[in-house]
């Protein structure tokens, strides 16, 4: 077993140590088994409900997009974002969909983007951070000042994520997401529907009832393009430098910021405002 210097051990049940490479997040580790979690068996049961939660988002989906003319989908290319964008494409549903460059993205999702241009005919809008924050960051703080405290990472996801995200939801009354409610013990309690008081905007979850299995019987019913990075054990996939893999049975989302408490571990994107 290695351990990064952050003191979080690196569990070898999936992994041959010698393989591991040292540098941290994305590519960090090189898997020696198949992932289960990406081919589930596709049994009758399981399709069933597949196609019956799919009829369930598209209503959701088109309710939402007539009540709210200006509304909106975030896509960052994980595996449930790929569900949602391929209901919204094959069903022509009137939902722009937007995605966010941080600049430390892996080059697994940028090979994505360019298969969802391929697969559904289209050209992908993307949000970038603002160079001049971008570049005080690092030139003040270093190039990977966000291992060094969580005040450093969430300035780092501010500027990369959240400021551009706020753009991208300027002058929106409503936006899509493709979070679940089993994905972190952050999210516990996702509604369908909700009221997001940070963006000040309506806030649609389709797939908040969604188990991990369905997701992947989808994407293997539906043939829906995906990040490699998943058959990988990258469950959850976010920028490079923060993200890794994850042992079969850990929390879907302990690989992202691992060096980080649990309730600590989100980017900010969809955090609740705090109240009064
Ligand atoms: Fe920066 Fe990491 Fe947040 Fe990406 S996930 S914006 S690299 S701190």
């Amino acid at each position: 077993m290695n351990h990064c210097p952050f003191g979080v051990a690196l569990i070898g049940a999936n992994y041959n140590d010698s393989e591991q490479i040292m540098s941290f997040g994305v590519s960090m580790i090189k898997p020696t088994t198949s992932n289960p979690a990406t081919s589930p068996e596709l049994t009758d049961v399981l399709k069933q409900s597949v196609v019956a939660k799919r009829m369930q988002v598209i209503t959701i989906l088109q309710s939402a997009s007539t009540e709210f003319k200006a509304i909106t989908f975030a896509n960052s290319y994980g595996a449930e974002d790929m569900v949602l964008t391929d209901i919204i494409a094959k069903e022509k549903l009137d939902i722009k969909i937007f995605s966010l460059d941080t600049g430390r993205l892996p080059a697994e999702t940028y090979s994505l983007m360019g298969e969802v241009e391929k697969t559904y005919n289209t050209k992908p809008v993307v949000f970038f951070p603002k160079h001049e924050a971008v570049e005080t960051y690092v030139q003040t703080k270093g190039i990977n000042a966000f291992y060094e405290s969580i005040e450093l990472r969430k300035a780092c996801c501010h500027m990369r994520k959240i400021e551009p995200l706020q753009r991208a939801l300027n002058s929106k009354q409503a936006w899509i997401t493709g979070m679940r409610a089993e994905q972190a013990t952050t999210r516990t309690s996702l509604p369908v529907r909700e009221f997001d008081e940070g963006n000040q905007l309506e806030k649609f979850n389709p797939l908040s009832d969604w188990i991990e299995k369905e997701v992947w019987a989808y994407i293997r019913m539906f043939d829906v393009p995906y990040n490699q990075l998943h058959d990988q054990f990258y469950p959850s996939i976010g920028c490079a430098p923060c993200t890794r893999a994850v042992a079969i049975g850990e929390d879907v989302r302990s690989g992202r910021w691992w060096w980080e408490d649990p309730k600590n571990k989100e980017c900010g994107l969809h955090v609740k405002a705090a109240k009064p």
